[in-house]
């Protein structure tokens, strides 16, 4: 729709336009970005093709001349002898097989008609809590259990095998510790909104730093309440808890529950590791709260990225909940593949999980409970199928990254 109508956030008449950061983030293999790169590469990424002959030094980071980049996208894209580019707003979806990558913030008319068919699983806000690295908690600091149920062995190592009654982990902090931790929420750096973003807060899914503001204890009776989460080595009721709740089925990963939040990433590792489980927490998706229209894709979508009630309708790029423009990217690159496997009459074959692009096509297909929660996501290692046996931090990546690598070579 643009030059005519433009986003809040663009601000060219260019295709591919990067609307913050300049960076398609880390090109080392051996981390998630960096695999997802490796892997758009050598499935024919128009967009990674494009950012390479574009670079500018960045250290270990593909990073790019923005305008250089979207004027490059932009040549390609209209000399495409199948493509035909026009640019106007649509309110509507045309007629015929469509493809809506309508993007983050979406235009109000089109966002009216997906409403229709998506109903209240169209969202326009996201309201992110972090993604622990179950590996990295202080399992000698923490205990399996849920509220007022059953409680589970004090050591329970991440290995899936006290998942049916321990896919809660709680962290527990002393009086004093809770104080710190309020007291370094409230001083601690925050995100600012972007102009468009107006802090419409719903009282259900309070940031935690504006809970920390109502009063010293609002967090205590709120998300940290320790009620039901007695301490099963001594008996005792911790001052407060911080509970963590299974992010995968391989239970490599834990959502901070309730921990949404605008404090800025160095913060938040800084912060967080006052709670004694997580002093050596590392973080696989940092807390976030931002403007960002989304369908939730595991009920709405087919296998084909389909519209289940409409199939020639096909959702991609971050509205189908990824975050982030190589997520993006990589969505739009699969919407187009299944697609072409339709006109040239082959079954679509979903991508392997254990590549990059199958963690995040599998976040976005694999059916959920009615009540269980799905939030948009940028890609990290906790998508992907656990690794066998025990390896160092750095070995593992690397094993990902080799394990990622011949999967996608089994599957081209
Ligand atoms: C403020 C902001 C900052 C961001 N910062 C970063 C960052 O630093 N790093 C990062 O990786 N990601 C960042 N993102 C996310 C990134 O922009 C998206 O992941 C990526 O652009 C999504 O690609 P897309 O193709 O799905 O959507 P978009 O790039 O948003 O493209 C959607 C396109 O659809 C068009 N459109 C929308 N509605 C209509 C309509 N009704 N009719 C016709 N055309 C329409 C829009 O004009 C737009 O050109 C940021 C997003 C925002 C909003």
């Amino acid at each position: 729709m643009k030059p005519a109508r433009m986003s809040p956030a663009h601000s060219t008449p260019l295709l591919a336009e990067l609307v913050c950061s300049n960076s398609l983030r880390s090109d080392d293999p051996a981390t998630p970005a960096g695999m997802l790169k490796a892997e758009l590469r050598r499935l024919g990424s128009l967009i990674v093709e494009c950012a390479e002959a574009t670079r500018v030094p960045a250290g270990d980071a593909l990073a790019v001349d923005r305008h250089a980049f979207a004027r490059l996208v932009t040549t390609r894209i209209a000399l495409e002898p199948n493509v035909r580019l026009e640019r106007r707003a649509l309110d509507d979806f045309p007629d015929g097989e469509v493809i809506v990558a309508g993007g983050p913030l979406v235009g109000a008319g089109l966002a009216a008609r997906i409403r229709e068919l998506a109903g209240d699983r169209l969202y326009f806000y996201d309201a992110i809590a972090p993604i622990v690295d179950a590996s990295t908690i202080d399992w000698a600091h923490a205990f399996r259990g849920s509220r007022y149920g059953h409680r589970h062995r004090a050591d329970g190592a991440p290995d899936g095998e006290a998942a049916a009654d321990g896919d809660y982990v709680n962290c527990p902090l002393t009086e004093e510790e809770y104080r710190r931790f309020v007291d370094e929420v409230r001083r601690g750096r925050k995100v600012l909104p972007h102009a468009f973003e107006e802090p419409r807060w719903f009282e259900g899914c309070l940031p935690i730093e504006v809970m920390a503001e109502r009063g010293d204890d609002v967090l205590a009776f709120g998300p940290l309440r320790p009620v039901g989460l007695d301490d099963p080595r001594d008996g005792s009721r911790p001052y407060a808890v911080v509970q963590l709740r299974a992010e995968n089925r391989y239970l490599t990963s834990y959502n901070m529950v309730g921990f949404q939040t605008r404090l800025a990433h160095p913060e938040q590792l800084r912060i967080f590791r006052i709670i004694p489980a997580l002093r050596n927490a590392e973080l696989l998706r940092f807390g976030s709260i931002h403007r960002n229209s989304y369908i939730r894709s595991p009920e709405l979508l087919d296998g084909e990225l389909r519209l289940r009630a409409r199939p020639e309708v096909r959702f991609a790029g971050q509205i189908t909940g990824v975050e982030g423009y190589i997520e993006s990217t990589a969505i739009g690159l699969l919407a187009g593949r299944f697609v072409a496997d339709r006109l040239d009459g082959r079954a679509a074959l979903p991508p392997p999980a254990a590549t990059a692009i199958g963690g995040l096509y599998y976040h976005l297909t694999r059916r959920r409970q009615p009540d269980e929660p799905f939030s948009p996501t940028n890609v990290n290692f906790g998508l992907l199928p656990p690794l066998e046996g025990r390896a160092k931090k750095r070995d593992r990546r690397a094993l990902h990254a080799e394990r990622a690598r011949a999967a996608l070579g089994t599957w081209l």
